[in-house]
């Protein structure tokens, strides 16, 4: 029989306001393959925010212990603030043939071609900087100037596109969620993902 695709890491990036995390709830609802990789960071938690669900919330000095331990598939410092993706958790889930979905920058997306592990990057952008402006100033959550810094950094994020694999303009939330559904469908049958398929649909023919 043919074997199963095997599994890949979904890289998700976006400039903050891109809706990238609404769009990865959705996806995780909707999905019974993919887990979410939960970074760690040494930024304080923000509103609702919980430990071990969001983020792991780690002061400096563990996180640079895990920098040592190499604890890290990627890691990287956004907003003046550590970020990094645990490395024992993602290998689990693809051990168990599960996709795990993260939300990095930029940075640490370049750093995962440097790895062996199978992935696909996905960058996600308003249609326009004037969109992500007034996204930003109706989510509520920055003051102007902090607006102001992020579309900044977002001018910045925005020249990596090319080293990405897919972009998916989020001008409708439920269309951007589809389309990120079908690049990761679409990935699951390239051919090299398969583990010899030809030998797996010869093996079971009768004489
Ligand atoms: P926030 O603090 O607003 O949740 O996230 C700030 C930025 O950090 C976002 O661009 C987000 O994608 C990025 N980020 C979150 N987790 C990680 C991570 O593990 N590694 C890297 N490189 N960036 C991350």
């Amino acid at each position: 029989m043919i074997q199963k695709s095997k599994s890949f890491l979904i890289i998700l990036s976006a400039p903050s306001g891109g809706g990238k995390s609404t769009i990865l709830t959705e996806i995780l609802k909707v999905t019974e393959d993919i887990d979410y990789s939960v970074s760690f960071t040494t930024r304080a938690p923000r509103g609702q925010e919980q430990n071990g669900i969001h983020y792991h919330f780690v002061d400096e000095a563990e996180f640079v212990k895990r920098i040592d331990q190499k604890d890290f598939l990627e890691h990287a410092r956004v907003f003046g603030n550590w970020y990094g993706t645990s490395i024992s958790y993602i290998q689990s889930r693809l051990d168990l043939s599960r996709h795990v979905i993260m939300d990095i920058d930029v940075q640490g997306a370049a750093q995962i071609s440097a790895t062996d592990i199978p992935y696909i990057k996905i960058f996600i952008i308003p249609p326009s900087m004037q969109i992500l402006r007034d996204r930003l100033i109706k989510r509520g959550t920055d003051s102007m100037e902090e607006i102001n810094k992020r579309l900044g950094i977002a001018r910045d994020e925005i020249k990596y596109i090319s080293h990405y694999d897919y972009l998916v303009v989020n001008d409708e939330l439920s269309q951007a969620v589809k389309e990120v559904l079908a690049i990761i469908r679409a990935e699951e049958n390239r051919v090299a993902r398969y583990h010899n398929p030809i030998e797996g649909f010869m093996q079971e023919e009768k004489q």
